[in-house]
């Protein structure tokens, strides 16, 4: 199994995510900070009122939706981990004797389905075993979020 190497690649890709996340959010902070001191002091000479509150409040607009954009990514970042660590899940197929009752479980095979007739039952040569039930066999590894 690659489940190690695996795991350092995702880790990897969290980290080059994180990383743009964080600069988004700086630049975020940055032009909300920016707003605030173009509302409070002003950068237009007297001539020009009015455009400091338009520059505030476009500032303002950028910062928020960097800032909804980088918590946006950064969620789906998190579930896109989670989604990750969760192994490909296998096909059961369960294999039962009609007669003895015993109970093989085996991978899925091209060609199975429910109530198919298979081999000879190794315990009751006479009689035929059936596929009984195919699932998908679901692994949930621990959640961790480690960026
Ligand atoms: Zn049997």
């Amino acid at each position: 199994m690659t489940q190690k190497q695996q795991s350092q690649g995702t880790q990897k890709i969290s980290n080059y995510i994180m990383m743009i996340i964080f600069i988004v959010l700086l630049l975020s902070v940055v032009s909300i900070i920016l707003a605030v001191s173009v509302y409070l002091n002003g950068v237009s000479t007297p001539s020009q009122a009015g455009t400091d509150d338009l520059t505030a409040g476009f500032l303002t607009v950028i910062g928020l939706i960097a800032m909804g954009m980088s918590m946006f990514t950064l969620y789906q970042s998190r579930k896109q981990a989670v989604e990750m660590k969760i192994e490909v899940p296998k096909v059961m197929t369960t294999i039962e004797c009609k007669k003895c009752g015993t109970k093989t479980v085996r991978e899925f095979q091209r060609g199975d389905y429910v109530y198919k007739d298979l081999d000879a039952c190794p315990k009751c040569p006479d009689t035929k075993q059936l596929i009984t039930a195919i699932y998908k066999d679901i692994k949930e590894k621990e959640k961790t979020y480690n960026f």
